[in-house]
């Protein structure tokens, strides 16, 4: 039988932590301390301003990150949430994972958790993220969480899409919809989705994934998205693959998103069309004019990434533009990730 190589496939950020994660396992890290390893990285990062240190804080100011590990072999997982002042939390996951009998901390317990084993706390704001949630308080914008009179009642269409979230400047390295508006109308503070996945598959053909993540920029204190909660925003099996996904959290909590797309594979669709089976359903269930654009597709992004048992990786955004990564016997990469929509031409 052939020995299976080693394969990652990763959210656009996730470059350099696929090729820590890589030399991880190259000298005989298990697979999960290897993608740990690998996206400390990023969570040290004081530029990514969607993951750890000098992640974007919630409307109080405070970082709050998430994330989850989950492990093939064991179809065991440990994940944590709402952790303040400990950068490293995709530890602190397989921590939970590793020594307890629990798969989800959050918030005061987390952080205790994290108290007891050692973690340093620390401030994780920087002077680049203080600056940003002070220039985002200062526009008093209606780019929040709360949702106005008008959009609950579904009487505001296309906020979502114009207003409220958008504002990416560089559309293939975040979460945010690259739609019309968003070159002419930048907003001052940077504004992001953004979160790092990896789903990896080592030599001896296992099958794990790492999610971690500040969230949603400026979100109501304690908001928790798909990233740390096992089926949405990642899943292993390993009698299948691996999937995870970035971007609108709230929309891939409702549909399960990665468990979906491990499901889908399992039935016989490459990863690629898993990703966009999962998109699809997402772009079928989103009803709320609030969350529409103005030709009545889903405003926002979501990226879905997907690894098979075999080696076969594929990935899809909701929106066209927007890139991935790949770690096979070729190296590591960016690649362009398939897409359901096209972006508007002309506009
Ligand atoms: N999915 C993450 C969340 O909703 C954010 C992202 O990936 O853009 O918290």
């Amino acid at each position: 039988m052939n020995t299976p190589s080693v394969r990652m496939i990763a959210s656009w950020n996730g470059l350099r932590a696929v090729a820590v994660a890589a030399e991880g396992l190259a000298s005989g890290a298990p697979l999960l301390d290897a993608l740990v390893k690998g996206v400390e990285t990023v969570e040290d990062d004081p530029d990514e301003l969607s993951v750890g240190y000098g992640g974007l804080p919630n409307e109080d100011g405070i970082v709050e990150l998430d994330a989850a590990v989950m492990h093939g072999p064991t179809h065991r997982a440990g994940a944590v949430a709402g952790v303040r002042g400990v950068r490293h939390v995709s530890r602190l996951a397989l921590e939970v994972l590793r020594r307890t009998d629990h798969t989800l901390l959050v918030g005061e317990g987390a952080l205790k958790f994290a108290r007891a084993l050692g973690f340093p706390e620390e401030s994780l704001l920087t002077d680049r993220s203080r600056k940003a949630w002070l220039d985002w308080k200062a526009e008093l914008s209606t780019r929040d969480g709360w949702l106005s009179e008008a959009e609950r009642r579904g009487l505001a269409p296309g906020a979502f899409g114009t207003a409220r979230w958008a504002g990416s400047t560089d559309p293939a390295r975040s979460s945010a919809v690259p739609g019309p508006g968003d070159s002419s109308t930048p907003p001052s503070a940077p504004f992001t989705y953004g979160t790092v996945h990896l789903s990896a598959l080592d030599g001896a053909g296992e099958v794990s994934c790492l999610t971690s993540t500040s969230g949603l920029s400026y979100k109501i204190a304690g908001r928790v998205g798909d990233s740390p909660v096992v089926g949405a925003g990642l899943y292993a099996d390993n009698a299948v693959g691996s999937a995870g996904a970035t971007g609108r959290g709230e929309a891939v909590l409702q549909v399960c998103g990665a468990h979906a797309a491990v499901t889908r594979m399992g039935a016989g669709d490459s990863p690629t069309e898993a990703c966009l089976w999962v998109l699809r359903h997402i772009a079928d269930r989103t009803r709320e004019k609030r969350l529409l654009d103005g030709n009545g597709r889903p405003a926002f992004n979501v990226t879905l990434y997907a690894l098979r048992k075999d080696g076969a990786m594929g990935s899809a955004s909701m929106h066209e533009g927007y890139e991935h990564v790949v770690l096979d016997e070729r190296g590591a990469r960016r690649e362009p990730c398939a897409f359901l929509f096209e972006r508007p031409r002309g506009v």
